[in-house]
This record gives C-alpha cells, structure tokens and sequence, in this order.
C-alpha cells in the first residue's frame, strides 16, 4: 500500500471513530500531499483545524496511520487552500457506522469499489488516552515484601507470557496496596510487545458499552474490546448486580479466553465474597488464579518511604521514615503517599531538615481515626519513660547496659508490645536493632517483677496512665 492509500484507509478509520461532528469540523477536508521519511505532509482548509489536529487530535491520527502502516509515523498538518471539492473518500451520509464491521452486510459488497477498511487488519484500535496507564506504575517501582510477593511473581509471569501461565488472574485486596499498581505494570510490559493491551476499569468499560448503546455503536464496542490481546479489568467489584454489564463481559471474557488472550482483574474482595456476581461469571474467575494482597508489612512500608525519598533525592531520617511507617500502620499506600508528599512539602518551604516531632504532627493528621482509637506511637512510649527514669535522649535506644538503664529499657519494651501492635522484630529494631529474643526476654521480666516487686508495677502503671490518659 503507498502513502496517499494509507491515509485513505486512516482517513475512513478516523471517521469512524471520531464522532461526526468533529470529524466533520477538522478532518473531512484534509487531503494526503507527501510523505518522506515517514512524515505524512496533509493538508487542512484553515488554522484552526491545522491547530485542531496537530494538538488534540494527533494522538488519535497517528495511532490510527502506524496501525494502517504497522510502523511508527509522524504527520504534518499544514495550511492548503485549495481544498478539494470531492473528499478523499465518500462515504453516504446516511451509512451507518455497523456496516463497516460487518463483513457479509450486503450493501457493502455491493457498493464498488471495495472501501478502504477492508485493507486493515485490525479494524478498531481501542480509544483509550495513553495516561490511563500511570507510567510510574512499573514492576521497578513495586516494592516486593513477604505480604505481596505472590501476587508480583503472578503478575511478573502473566506479563511474561500473557495467556500462557495464569488465565484469568485476579489479584484482590483491600484499598492502596497496589493492586491498580500491578495491573498497570503487566499493561506495560505487554504493551511494549507490541500486544494490543487494553486496561480499564469497570465502570469505565460500563460507561462506554452504555455509551455505545446509546450511540447504537455495540459491534464497534465489542470489536473493540474482544480483539485485545490482554485486557486488564480493574475494580471488578463495581460490575456486582448490574445484569446488563455482567452479560456483556461474560460473553467479552468467553471470546478473549477462547482464543488464549489473557485477562487480568483486580477486585477488593475475593470473588467469593462479590455476593451480586453471577456465578457463571464466579466461575469463569475461580477458574484461573486468584491471589491477595494483604495489608503490607512495616518493612514494606519502609522500603517503599524510601524509595520515595530516594526518587525525590531527599535525606529523611530513618527515625521519621518510621513514624509515618507506624503511624499509618492500618491504611495503604496512599496515606503513607500523602504523609509522605507533607513532609516533603514541609521541608521545601520551611528549608530545615524535618524532625520527629513534625513527622508525628504530620501523622497525627493524616491518621486521625487512628489516634481517635487511642493508639499509641511508640515514640511516645520511648518519651514518656525516657522522661520518666530522667535518661539522656537517645539513651534508650543505645548500647548502654547499665542495670537501671535496663530496666527502664525492659520497661519501655513491654509497654511497646503491649500498647502498640509492633511485632517482637519490629521493637528490637526501634530499640538500636537488638534480637527479638532479646525483647522477649525484656518483656518477660517486666511481667514476672511486675508480680513481686510493687514498685516496677507502680512504675509501669504510672507510664500507662499517663500514655493511655489524655
Ligand atoms: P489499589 O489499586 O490496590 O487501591 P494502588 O495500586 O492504586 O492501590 O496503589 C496506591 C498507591 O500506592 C500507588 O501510588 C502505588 O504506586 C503505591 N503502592 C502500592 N503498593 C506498592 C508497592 N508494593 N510498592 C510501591 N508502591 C506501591
Ligand atoms: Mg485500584
């Protein structure tokens, strides 16, 4: 096919595709006038379309023109006057749009000469913006720990060879772990093997099939997402209950699956427990791999602070990367990402490293049910007794072994485990990275002298009273 037929083709595409009107306004004048080097040289009747085209629309252009020409191009839109009276190609206004889908419509083969589209392969191209997949949503940028990394190393091997290994996979889990996240980086990957790959989610798949009902535009709708290579559908739970749309994507699942095409879905609960799914549809997901994402450990929390701060190419202390690692404990990602863009903030305008006690100002903000619940820093633990036993700060967390230096460490130890829910590792690393044995031990002992020794109980209790009490 030469240049001028590519955009021929391109050109009938794009009218069918865009709506009327603005296919009308910008494009239906335009008329192929070179090419060299793979830039397509069209002219437009005015600036305005020129403009038009060469900013809102040259995404959509060019997208349809590389799959016409299977190569990347590049396309000028320039000013021509002479507009030609006949456009490059007709099509009857009262033509409706199914019938260039529909291969055996009579009309069509009757009409000669054959229409451009027959030279495609790939009739529809789906008309998703290109930043509905998060470029920072990348496999490099997913920190992996204990809790997720199942569902990475499913999602590392769905997008290594989509079709093949896992089919469907879902990945389900609570709100901010990373689940869109997931999707975004097998998108990616597929993607960039050239496969048609297709992420949405579900009310967004809803909204355009309802669209395309209206429109009266189903069979473009289903061509479009049934030819996908690799359809990731995201927040699943929102299809529970809505008959018409659970129809549709049974049947758009049924299509892709026969013909090995990979899905992927992400739901905030197992499909089990999607109590309006239907159960043919149940059982089309149950049929494939199914994995959670539990809520993520403090150490993942920590690792993905710090890669923030690392991108950012800031210096956070270690001491403040925990606070907002433990005070955002019970919630995803995204309230650690706030805290986190606070501090940030923080530190631009006020040109001072940032303390600990604006990180805990900063927490107590974002975290506000939380402290509601009376949940209680480990901070503050280390505060109240280092206060307490009159310690130098930083004693407690340091190497010094000195017998009351112990004992006011055993203390704070037991406190941590019992008013906070840091596991025994977790306190070994606030107390200057000792073994969890260690802590056990602590802890024990404060129990045991607790039960003899009326004093340490005074102690202990007047520590609580004062951390617990308001
Ligand atoms: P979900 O879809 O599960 O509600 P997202 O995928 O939207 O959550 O994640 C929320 C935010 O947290 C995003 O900015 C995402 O990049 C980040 N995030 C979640 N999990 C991780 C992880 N393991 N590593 C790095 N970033 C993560
Ligand atoms: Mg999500």
């Amino acid at each position: 096919m030469n240049a001028q037929d590519a955009w021929k083709v391109a050109y009938s595409q794009l009218e069918l595709q865009l709506d009327r009107a603005t296919f009308d306004t910008w494009l239906r004048d335009s008329v192929f006038l070179s090419h060299e080097d793979g830039v397509f040289v069209i002219g437009v009747k005015n600036t305005y379309a020129r403009d038009m085209l060469q900013t809102r629309l040259y995404r959509n252009v060019r997208r349809v023109l590389t799959d016409v020409v299977n190569a990347p191009v590049e396309i000028e839109f320039v000013l021509n006057r002479a507009v030609p009276t006949v456009p490059a190609v007709s099509v009857e206004d009262d033509m409706p749009l199914f019938r260039f889908l529909s291969e055996t419509s009579e009309q069509e083969t009757a009409v000669p000469p054959p229409p451009f589209h027959e030279a495609v392969r790939r009739p529809m191209l789906p008309e998703l913006p290109e930043s509905e997949i998060n470029p920072r949503f990348t496999f490099d940028r997913f920190v992996v720990a204990n809790s997720n990394s199942m569902a990475y190393e499913a999602a590392r091997a769905v997008a290594d060879a989509p079709g093949r290994n896992y089919n469907p996979f879902m990945v389900y889990g609570g709100v901010g772990l990373g689940k869109t996240h997931l999707l975004h980086a097998i998108a990616h990957v597929c993607a960039a093997k050239n496969l048609r790959t297709i992420y949405v989610s579900a009310e967004a798949f809803m909204n355009d099939m309802v669209a395309a009902l209206r429109q009266k535009t189903m069979a473009m709708f289903r061509e479009k997402y049934r030819s996908a290579d690799v359809l990731l559908l995201d927040d699943v739970q929102f299809i529970g209950g809505k008959d018409g749309m659970q129809e549709e994507f049974f049947h758009t699942f049924n299509a892709l699956h026969m013909f090995g095409k990979q899905v992927v879905l992400a739901s905030d609960r197992h499909p089990r427990e999607l109590h309006t799914l239907e159960d043919r549809l149940r059982s089309r997901f149950e049929g494939g791999l199914i994995i959670d994402i539990p809520p993520l450990e403090y150490e993942a929390r920590i690792a993905i602070l710090q890669m923030w701060a690392q991108e950012h190419c800031v210096k956070v202390p270690m001491q403040v990367l925990d606070v907002v690692a433990q005070g955002m404990r019970t919630n995803g990602v995204r309230e650690l990402e706030g805290a986190f863009n606070s501090i940030l903030a923080q530190m631009k305008f006020t040109h001072r490293p940032i303390t600990v006690q604006d990180a805990e100002t900063l927490v107590i903000r974002f975290d506000a049910p939380r402290m509601h619940s009376r949940k209680i820093a480990p901070r503050d633990i280390i505060d109240h007794v280092n206060a307490y036993f009159k310690l130098k700060p930083g004693e407690l967390i340091g190497k010094g072994r000195a017998a009351r230096l112990n004992q006011a460490r055993q203390i704070a130890m037991y406190l941590c485990r019992e008013l906070t829910d840091l596991s025994l590792p977790q306190i070994g690393e606030l107390f200057g990275g000792r073994a969890h044995t260690t802590v056990l031990h602590g802890c024990n002992k404060v129990a045991e002298s607790i039960e003899i020794d009326p004093l340490v109980e005074q102690q202990v209790d007047a520590l609580r009273r004062a951390l617990v009490g308001d």
